[in-house]
């Protein structure tokens, strides 16, 4: 079909309005008013309903990055739920937990402060808007335009299309968005990103990402359980000992704790299933009486991005950055990455500034991104974990020890840049996995007070799409999944998706099963993606506005 479409120019366009993005438009502006004169036209665009709909994390937030971007943030106002307070690593064994006697080095927590990232998320919003900056909420980038091996900009989704891609009543084209710089931090493992890499090579370089997937809830729980501050991060059971991964709950403010899980998508297992680790979290004898009583008020998931440094993508290309978790700036052993993404978003707004004084916006220029995060802190603390996670690529006990040759030696450990296959491809067929008598786990009894099934989780991620539209779960071939899949694999995807997107229902007739798909359920995590092990199911982004509404975060 021909559209015709509007065409919008801009001096920077910065696809997504998480901690990355704001810093990039607020710093952007701070420095372009102490240079006087024009001040750049700055769009940031966002998926969700508002900025921070969409922002998940823990979240233990390091406050050096933020103190950087807005000295003054405490008198601004930022939100915050509790300054960290007494902070504890458990080892769980199926029954019990050892509480380790100190705090690992590199893992403490003094000076940091538990925040809801979806509400630091609309506050920072608030103080990039008051720069001049204008947001764009529910809008969505669908297609990253690149001509001639240069970016031109974003193509935003179509609205108003029914579920075959017909043009419905409301149909609204895709507006063209074209700017001298486009600034891709959609987020983990974003679309864009993944066309960047595609259409102009950026990950050609770096090792395979390996990713996590992190499930967590907001409760309020009986006073008393924990105090304000508190933290505690577990590992162990119930995880086997040849998975990574690990748990935690912090204490927020007045009665509510987030409670959280976050596993490895590198596991051979095809029924590893986040949601259900969560489950089996919070029914450990150690974790139970800290929530039992009390009441889940939200849920969430999302997948991080742990493989540190060597997994970078180069962070320039001609009219092109990408930043924050989308290019992986995240410490993998103290799991913080909102620090980073604020100092990723610094660094480019620097780079900016003097590409639009040079008027020249090609990689030979915008290459001095690269050369600022080389000779940055943040560099120097990433370079010291650079080969954190691929250590535990043979299970817990074999990542300590390689923890411990890494602390020693300043990060190198046994092995430097040690190339990981991609997280889809450790898993192992069923006839493989679940062979000498080794047998699926049963299906949980959700009783809805202590252990959730995934639907009532979902409604309590506030996710809403409109249904009458093609599904952005694009599967590239259902024969493989109804056929192949299901023989070698048992489709893994009804496992690992923890907001119950892929069933698979039975025919009606001639026997046999196939998938179905629920579209609107989805939280945006992108574990699909990730970890199915055909790779034929590619996330695209859903009509603006759809997706989690995140609350308490
Ligand atoms: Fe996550 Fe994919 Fe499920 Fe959506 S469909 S919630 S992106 S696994």
């Amino acid at each position: 079909m021909d559209i015709e479409r509007d065409v919008l120019e801009v001096d920077v366009l910065i696809v997504g309005a998480g901690p990355a993005g704001l810093a990039c438009a607020y710093h952007l502006m701070k420095k372009a008013e102490v240079a006087g004169g024009e001040p750049p036209a700055v769009l940031v665009i966002e998926k969700g309903s508002h900025p921070g709909a969409h922002s998940f994390s823990g979240a233990v937030m390091d406050p050096s990055g933020i103190a950087r971007l807005i000295p003054d943030y405490i008198e601004k106002g930022m939100p915050f739920e509790a300054k960290a307070g007494a902070d504890s690593l458990w080892y769980m064994s199926e029954k019990s937990h050892f509480k380790f006697p100190f705090t690992p080095p590199g893992m403490g927590n003094d000076g940091n402060y538990i925040i809801s990232l979806n509400k630091f998320t609309g506050w920072l919003a608030e103080q990039t808007e008051a720069t001049g900056v204008e947001i764009y909420p529910e809008t969505a980038a669908f297609e990253l335009i690149v001509e001639n091996g240069k970016t031109v900009g974003v193509q935003t989704v179509d609205m108003g299309l029914d579920k075959e891609g017909n043009p419905k009543s409301n149909f609204e084209p895709g507006t063209i968005i074209k700017a001298s710089v486009t600034v891709l931090c959609e987020g983990v493992h974003g679309s864009l990103a993944k066309q960047a890499g595609e259409k102009l090579g950026i990950f050609d370089k770096a090792i395979n990402q390996s990713y996590l997937t992190g499930v967590k809830e907001i409760w309020e729980i009986p006073d008393g359980r924990m105090s304000e501050g508190e933290i505690i991060h577990t590992f162990g059971a119930p995880l086997l000992s040849n998975m990574y991964g690990g748990g935690f709950v912090y204490k927020m403010s007045g009665k509510m704790a987030a409670v959280g899980f976050a596993v490895s998508l590198n596991s051979p297992d095809p029924t590893n299933d986040p949601h259900r680790w969560f489950q089996e979290f919070k029914m450990h004898p150690s974790i139970r009486p800290i929530i039992e009583g009390g009441e889940m008020l939200h849920y969430g998931a999302k997948t991080i991005p742990e493989g540190g440094y060597h997994a970078m993508p180069q962070l320039y290309h001609d009219n092109m950055l990408i930043l924050g978790d989308s290019a992986g700036f995240l410490n993998s052993q103290r799991l913080k990455g909102i620090h980073m993404a604020i100092d990723s978003g610094m660094m480019a707004a620097e780079t900016i500034i003097d590409a639009i004084g040079k008027e020249d916006f090609s990689k030979a220029t915008l290459a001095a991104m690269q050369k600022r995060f080389e000779s940055s802190p943040t560099k120097q603390e990433l370079y010291k974990v650079r080969n954190y996670h691929q250590g535990f690529e043979g299970g817990i006990l074999a990542g300590m020890i390689h923890f411990g040759f890494q602390f020693i030696t300043g990060g190198r450990g046994i092995f430097d840049r040690q190339e990981v296959e991609p997280d889809h491809a450790h898993m192992r067929k069923l006839a493989g996995y679940f062979s000498g008598g080794k047998k699926p786990k049963p299906p949980l009894k959700f009783d809805n007070k202590l252990i959730y099934d995934k639907l009532t989780d979902v409604y309590k991620s506030g996710s809403k799409h409109e249904e009458e539209q093609p599904s952005h779960l694009v599967i590239a071939d259902y024969d493989i999944c109804n056929n192949r899949c299901t023989e070698e694999y048992g489709n893994p995807c009804q496992y690992f998706c923890p907001a119950q997107v892929y069933e698979m229902v039975d025919n009606e007739e001639g026997g046999g099963t196939h998938l179905q798909l629920t579209p609107s359920n989805c939280v945006h995590c992108k574990t699909c993606d990730i970890a199915d092990p055909y790779q034929i199911i590619n996330w695209v982004v859903p009509e603006g506005g759809g997706g989690p509404n995140y609350e308490n975060c």
